[in-house]
């Protein structure tokens, strides 16, 4: 389901709000102003004051995202997530277009914590700790074909604009569509299925 977080007690942090709104180009006036509205910094004499090394509330901002979603539509949240690799954290060791969609799970728990604590993935032991969903990896059968399962509560669009972004960043050749053929967190369902190739 988009825009429920999995658990209570997840946070996201600043830099990957910082990138969202970073994304919204021309609307990014009114990102800022409904970030403030779900507390997720304040507007102070028309200027957004935010803390890019703080943790907010992951519900909140999926509230503020909810919103500017069904004002933007799909086309500009496609367009934030395209624009979230090259602001948000990412792990090292990406060398290929395998590596980078692999990276986009890791750097999922790497911008995320859960209760208070560190951030979902310790790098030096290579865990990942669960609540909030996945971004799925697989390399199918076929040659050059990767599949990915989203399953975490952020919209469709936006998940296909981040995987485009990494897919494109490595193989410009590449195509990264929807299979329309699965379910679709749109349409309620818990997951969307993207087909990467090249
Ligand atoms: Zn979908």
């Amino acid at each position: 389901m988009q825009f429920k977080a999995f658990e209570e007690g997840i946070e996201v942090n600043g830099q990957t709000v910082y990138a969202f709104v970073d994304g919204m180009g021309k609307f990014k006036s009114l990102g800022e102003q409904y970030m403030s509205n779900v507390g997720i910094g304040a507007m102070k004499g028309g200027k957004w004051l935010f803390d890019v090394n703080g943790w907010y509330p992951q519900q909140a901002w999926l509230d503020a995202f909810s919103t500017i979603a069904a004002e933007v539509g799909d086309g500009v949240l496609y367009t934030i997530g395209r624009a979230i690799p090259a602001n948000a954290r990412f792990p090292y060791g990406i060398t290929d277009i395998y590596s980078a969609i692999r990276a986009i799970d890791i750097a999922y728990h790497i911008n995320h914590r859960k209760n208070g604590k560190g951030c979902l993935y310790d790098a030096a032991a290579e865990i990942m700790y669960e609540g909030i969903g996945h971004y799925g990896y697989e390399q199918a059968p076929r040659k050059n074909f990767i599949l990915s399962v989203s399953h975490n509560p952020y919209p469709c669009a936006f998940d296909m604009g981040i995987i485009s972004a990494m897919a494109h960043k490595y193989d410009t050749k590449v195509m990264v569509i929807h299979d329309d053929s699965k379910p679709c967190r749109k349409n309620g369902a818990e997951t969307c299925t993207y087909l990467v190739s090249w």
